[in-house]
């Protein structure tokens, strides 16, 4: 049975940008996303905290959604410096990228910490992207499926469903290093994401999750990545800091 599964394009902006370039990008990509008669791919941008409210006004009435970068798994209370995910969700978030390997290198976050994040962010009302991914060193060892299957079922969030949950499998060796996987190795990591979300989900429902690819994906190589059975869109860092490369990478999708 082949599923039919909305690209999504989502655009990790990390810590960059000053306000002005955040207006500039928002409300960029909205100018194009409205000349859409009807866009087949949902794309999604995720500023730093500050900026959101300032993107999510420059892309109002557009159809382009906004993310944030992580958030708290509790919704308020005494947690200096965190972000409360009814707070995100109040000023328009609509997706909270959970697990990058950014945050989890950076701040030690385990898959227990996804998980429980992954959750805060679904039941404030948002949907969570989860980030998994294996390091070059244990792709030498031969260890990629084992450490991406323990990372998807320690990360994924208790009720995860094809309307909460989005998947993205962000090998740690492309991520902002140029060296992009290879479509044969892209499409065989998803379809062993895909086979797990069957087992835990039912295949119906894991056939219905996107799973997207992120490390190091450009114009120039989107549209191969994209085409693959289970790539579902991208989840994109370096590229998404510029209109045009984002927009040729969603364009892609088509
Ligand atoms: C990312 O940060 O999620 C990412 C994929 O970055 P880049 O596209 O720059 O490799």
């Amino acid at each position: 049975m082949t599923v039919s599964r909305r690209p999504m394009i989502a655009g990790n902006w990390k810590m960059n940008g000053l306000k002005v370039d955040a207006r500039k990008l928002a409300s960029g990509l909205a100018r194009r996303m409205k000349k859409l008669k009807k866009p087949v791919f949902d794309m999604v941008i995720c500023p730093q905290f500050p900026l959101i409210g300032l993107a999510a006004d420059a892309v109002k009435g557009s159809g382009v959604k906004i993310g944030a970068q992580d958030c708290h798994f509790n919704t308020a209370g005494a947690h200096t410096g965190d972000i409360s995910p009814d707070l995100l969700k109040n000023m328009d978030c609509k997706y909270v990228i959970v697990g990058h390997s950014e945050r989890r290198s950076d701040h030690g976050e385990k898959d227990a910490d996804v998980k429980i994040k992954a959750e805060a962010a679904i039941t404030s009302g948002m949907g969570a992207i989860v980030c998994i991914g294996e390091t070059l060193k244990q792709r030498d060892a031969k260890r990629t499926m084992s450490v991406v299957r323990k990372q998807l079922l320690g990360s994924l969030p208790e009720g995860a469903n094809a309307k909460n949950t989005v998947i993205a499998y962000e090998p740690v060796w492309a991520i902002g290093t140029g060296k992009v996987a290879t479509p044969a190795q892209a499409q065989e990591v998803h379809a062993v994401i895909r086979q797990e979300l069957g087992k835990v989900l039912g295949e119906k429902e894991g056939n219905k999750v996107r799973i997207l690819y992120g490390g190091s994906m450009k114009p120039g190589n989107a549209k191969e990545l994209m085409a693959l059975p289970d790539v579902d869109g991208g989840l994109i860092g370096g590229a998404s800091l510029n209109v045009v490369d984002f927009w040729a990478i969603a364009e892609a999708t088509e």
